[in-house]
């Protein structure tokens, strides 16, 4: 096992190399952009769904969405109102990469845009490992996932900027024990900007849609 390490590091190294190249060509165009992480179901198209038409007029976005078979979630983007949606085909890899991003990228007229939102595979595993050259990534934790999912997957935890607890309406009816849950996240994250939405009912998305209005005002 241990002769396979090299390997792997030269990988990573390859893929921060090319993530940062995607970073400086986001960065040119003025782009603020973000990698959505969760897992599969914990509502990441629903929440871009909902943000977009809050965001009309306001922001001029582009959405990138990795799937693995599908342009489901490009197709619901574009019909939300994205101004640009590209959709990645992974064939079957359970996460993006740089390459993929770059690929991605090279579709688009950054300049036209001020918020780039990638949609990235369901996983809460491998799509923490793969930096993508986005400025902020964005965990959406559901409340029928469970309370233990920071216990569980503390490498997913640990290494976002904001933390996105979906589905709150359901609270009442689920046993989700939201002090255990976010009891988790401190030790893994301590103070991460998080939010409390439902993308059913619309609680909490105004809070969400200022913070990306906030950071876009910033590139
Ligand atoms: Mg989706
Ligand atoms: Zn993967």
């Amino acid at each position: 096992m241990t002769q396979n390490i090299p390997i792997v590091e030269n990988i990573m190294n390859a893929n921060d190399r090319l993530a940062e190249e995607n970073r400086a060509r986001i960065n040119a165009a003025g782009v603020f952009a973000i990698n959505i992480m969760a897992s599969p179901g914990a509502g990441k198209t629903s929440l871009i769904e909902q943000t977009l038409p809050r965001l009309k007029g306001k922001l001029r976005v582009a959405t990138i969405d990795g799937d693995i078979a599908t342009s489901i979630d490009s197709d619901r983007a574009a019909a939300a109102g994205a101004q640009a949606a590209v959709q990645i085909n992974t064939g079957g890899d359970c996460h993006l990469d740089a390459v993929m991003l770059r690929g991605a990228l090279e579709q688009l007229d950054l300049t036209q845009f001020d918020l780039l939102i990638v949609e990235n595979v369901g996983n809460l595993v491998c799509p923490a490992g793969f930096k993508l050259g986005t400025h902020k990534s964005v965990l959406i934790a559901s409340v029928p996932e469970g309370d233990d999912k920071p216990y569980k997957y503390p490498g997913m935890y640990r290494g976002v900027d904001a933390l996105v607890i979906n589905k709150v309406d359901l609270l009442p009816y689920i046993n989700f024990r939201m002090d255990y849950f976010k009891q988790g996240v401190e030790v893994l994250n301590p103070g991460v900007t998080t939010f409390e939405t439902s993308c059913r009912t619309g609680d909490g998305l105004d809070a969400w849609v200022d913070w990306l209005i906030q950071n876009a005002k910033r590139k």
